[in-house]
């Protein structure tokens, strides 16, 4: 079946005896036994749940992986898979990483013993040279956020198993419809599904896709141990969410590319970061799509800000992917939380504006980032004259 098919044509209730035909909230924490020496499929929602299952069962399809695991937020299923980890392992990351993840890497892996050392994976050569016979996972994000950096996953994975390492990939920002590092060579996919997967920012969550059995039994008994798994109404949204996920995304793609178009166009914008710009061809290879979210450096800290402020149909907001446009300026929000040691090797210009695209008009789109860009630009003379 083809991925805008795989979307809706899976069983929503298996075993069910009234066959819905949309998964019920199962809102139980526990499963009676038939028997007091044994299990059946279901005992305790930590360790499982239906309305769970139907949605790791969903996304691990979607992936093309064996085994999927929905946790509470994109950080705990990130730290799902920190925790295979030992003391003494180590972390090889790309320099452009979400936020929170170089907190978690930097400020609590490092507490257990588990080093992160970050550099440029867009710079191979130098990338592997800071391998070490304890490097265990290979970390990285593509388009990187919010930069749209693409890397060479193929080459990556490569790489990782070369060296006895994972390649761990997070891929939320192009979400299963567009790229599919498991079968470009990744051993571990990530998502925060707050963003595409959810689409409506109603849910927080996170998922672990795998492709190996034996991994996939180590995230399972973590998932139980640790107990962050994701709640059954939070599944349930997330796979109402999911069933929409091409045509949403298809729709806020056709918008980003023509507002991309328009901000290079512009010359009260700086430069416009979106692979759908530059046709990459790395891109093109990896991925079926350049996705919806897209930043530009303004001509300063100040113009951003104004040009986030008088945006109007654009919420201010952290986060991307879902159907309503947002922006935000990443330095100051999403990525503020990148310890200082780190921020202060990457570049992340204050000016740099990042937005988000919904399903929204697109030319009602343009019309307001037209007349925000104009609202800064005048902003800005008004404080020269000051
Ligand atoms: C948002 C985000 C996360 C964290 O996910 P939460 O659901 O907010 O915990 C991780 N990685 C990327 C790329 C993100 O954008």
């Amino acid at each position: 079946m083809k991925f805008a098919s795989q979307l809706v044509q899976h069983q929503a209730a298996p075993g069910d005896p009234y066959r819905p035909t949309a998964t019920p909230i199962y809102q139980t924490a526990t499963f009676e036994q038939e028997h007091a020496d044994s299990f059946g499929d279901f005992d305790y929602s930590r360790s499982g749940n239906p309305t769970r299952k139907v949605l790791e069962e969903l996304v691990a399809k979607l992936e093309g992986g064996q085994r999927g695991f929905a946790f509470a937020s994109g950080m705990a299923a990130i730290t799902a898979v920190a925790r295979t980890l030992r003391a003494g392992d180590e972390i090889l990351a790309d320099s452009d990483l979400y936020g929170g993840t170089c907190r978690l890497f930097t400020r609590v892996l490092e507490r257990s013993g588990i080093t992160a050392h970050y550099a440029d994976a867009g710079d191979l050569e130098t990338f592997a040279a800071k391998i070490t016979p304890r490097t265990r996972i290979i970390y990285a994000e593509s388009p990187t956020n919010p930069l749209l950096r693409v890397l060479d996953l193929r080459a990556l994975a490569a790489l990782a198993h070369a060296n006895g390492a994972l390649l761990v990939v997070d891929n939320s920002l192009m979400s299963p419809y567009l790229q599919r590092p498991l079968e470009l060579g990744a051993d571990v996919v990530l998502h925060s599904a707050t963003k595409f997967l959810c689409g409506h920012a109603d849910v927080t969550g996170g998922m672990v896709v795998v492709r190996d059995e034996k991994l996939g039994g180590d995230i399972a008994f973590l998932q139980n141990a640790e107990g962050n798994a994701l709640a059954p109404f939070d599944c349930f949204l997330l796979q109402r969410g999911l069933k929409t996920l091409k045509l949403r995304l298809d729709a806020q793609q056709r918008n980003a590319q023509a507002i991309a178009e328009f901000l290079a166009a512009d010359a009260r914008v700086g430069h416009v970061f979106y692979p759908g710009l530059t046709h990459s061809p790395l891109q093109r290879s990896q991925a079926s799509g350049a996705g919806s979210v897209l930043s530009f450096t303004a001509h300063s800290t100040e113009a951003a800000k104004a040009i986030a402020e008088n945006a109007k149909m654009f919420q201010i907001c952290v986060s991307f992917g879902s159907v309503h446009s947002t922006i935000s300026l990443p330095a100051a929000m999403s990525h503020a939380s990148v310890p200082p040691e780190i921020a202060a090797t990457r570049v992340l210009p204050p000016e740099l504006v990042r937005i988000s695209v919904g399903i929204e008009d697109s030319g009602d789109l343009i019309a307001d980032l037209d007349q925000a860009l104009t609202a800064a630009a005048s902003h800005a003379l008004s404080f020269a004259a000051k």
